[in-house]
């Protein structure tokens, strides 16, 4: 069967119009996927730091990272290629999961700040659909959410969080869909997860240089500048991919454990992280908070909907984590809130193949002008007003220095070492447009926060240097 469509007819009588936010159909002729998962359960993965170019179901091959992702949430669902996370720090990704909107649209422009009270999220929305609501987290603790019936915040413990989800679902009445999310620390700096393998795979047991799999050793090399070479920057993957590996099999028993939940064969999931990390590839830079490279802002991304989407499908378009929102609401024919800066992906599920225009990605950074815009195998970063940012609020003085333009072509450079900007000012120009044109008139709730003095210890304690 080509393409990922593979509709049962009984599901096109439940079919309903979903509005766009301008109030056409968003489906001119009746999309055959909108509405298609109507009143079914949705269950949302999120893995902190999870860098796309790491997991084996998108080509890493050094080790192997991630048998049981690939498996359940990967390829056997619809894997989007090029995913782009609108920031590299927490919070305000996954506000911006939660949301549809850029990190100024919905406020939480750092780690620690809460969203606005009544702003339309996934979990009120799913709520005031009649869903049961349920999550578990491991970072995000306290952004004033809202819309949740349960709500559940594991201390970085990812074993934790899968008991206490499955006992979730356990309790779960039969006859209402649930809508779950699980945010796993995962591979998290300082790698912590790691240590739950009897072994490690490729860690050098005579290593004994300063990469250690400890906040402190780890934030010496950024605040000493302690040259690293290729034994260490071994250690350091190893370490990485070692907690990639743990989280894999956390990720595989939480879903293990919702084989038996009510309506178990109508659920949709949706796999994906919040941003990847930096592993010393521009300036030296350990963590994930101060880059604007696509080792940060390439995030994995995946539905799986049994039935309705084919398993193995790639779609190799740019597409936004802003997206999931109304993507999920369309396909289960739920109106999407007015205000949104996603599009729904409904159009891409149903023709992989069909071609036409990509859409370009961008991300934001914090309170600063610095925006980034990846379109036509061209990325951009701009920073207008030359900051240098403070990017590691109370981590070691680093500097990460950004400069006001620059320009990398992803095909032939993707690992952005070459700037190109002064020697194609046409592409930069044209490139700045895009992103003059995407942000001008978007709401901006991007204000200043005070952070409690609990919350901040609490992200301390979690392992943060960096957001
Ligand atoms: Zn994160």
């Amino acid at each position: 069967m080509s393409g990922a469509l593979r509709l049962r007819p009984v599901l096109l009588v439940m079919a309903l119009a979903a509005c766009s936010p301008s109030g056409e159909r968003a489906v001119p002729g009746g999309g055959r996927l909108a509405g298609a998962a109507a009143g079914w359960n949705v269950v949302l993965v999120t893995v902190d730091t999870q860098r796309a170019d790491r997991l084996s179901g998108y080509g890493y091959q050094r080790r192997a990272t991630s048998p049981r992702i690939d498996t359940l949430l990967l390829d056997s669902g619809v894997r989007f290629a090029r995913a782009m996370s609108p920031r590299g720090a927490t919070w305000p990704a996954l506000a911006s999961l939660l949301t549809g909107l850029y990190p100024t649209g919905h406020g939480v422009i750092r780690n620690g700040y809460g969203l606005p009270d009544g702003l339309p999220t996934l979990p009120l929305l799913l709520h005031d659909a009649g869903y049961q609501t349920g999550a578990f987290l491991n970072n995000m603790q306290s952004a004033n959410h809202s819309g949740w019936d349960a709500f559940h915040y594991a201390r970085g413990d990812d074993v934790r969080l899968v008991r206490q989800a499955h006992e979730w679902i356990r309790g779960l009445e039969p006859d209402r869909p649930f809508f779950l999310w699980t945010h796993l620390f995962g591979p998290h700096s300082p790698y912590h997860m790691a240590k739950l393998l009897d072994e490690i795979p490729g860690l050098d047991p005579d290593y004994d240089g300063p990469v250690k799999m400890g906040k402190v050793a780890l934030d010496r090399i950024l605040s000493e500048g302690i040259p690293l070479g290729e034994a260490d920057l071994a250690q350091l993957d190893a370490y990485y991919d070692g907690a990639v590996l743990a989280t894999d099999r956390h990720v595989g028993r939480l879903i293990d454990g919702l084989r038996t939940a009510p309506g178990a064969d109508r659920t949709l999931f949706v796999y994906a992280s919040d941003h990847g990390e930096a592993l010393y590839e521009h300036h030296e830079y350990l963590y994930h908070a101060c880059s604007a490279y696509q080792n940060v802002l390439q995030v994995p991304l995946s539905i799986v909907a049994p039935g309705l989407l084919e398993p193995g499908t790639v779609i190799d378009r740019v597409v936004e984590l802003i997206d999931v929102l109304p993507t999920l609401l369309e396909l289960l024919g739920l109106e999407a809130p007015a205000e949104q800066h996603g599009v729904s992906l409904v159009r891409l599920l149903e023709r992989p193949d069909a071609g036409g225009t990509e859409r370009p990605a961008f991300s934001e950074y914090d309170d600063t002008a610095i925006r980034t815009v990846m379109s036509g195998g061209w990325k951009l970063i701009v920073n207008p007003d030359a900051v240098d940012p403070v990017c590691v609020p109370g981590a070691p003085d680093f500097p990460f220095p950004i400069e006001p333009l620059e320009l990398y072509d992803l095909t032939a450079d993707p690992g952005e070492t070459r700037n190109l900007a002064a020697e194609r000012p046409d592409v930069v120009d044209e490139l700045r447009a895009l992103i003059a044109a995407r942000f001008a008139g978007l709401s901006d709730r991007g204000r200043e926060q005070d952070i409690p003095e609990d919350l901040r210890r609490e992200l301390e304690a979690l392992g943060y240097v960096a957001n």
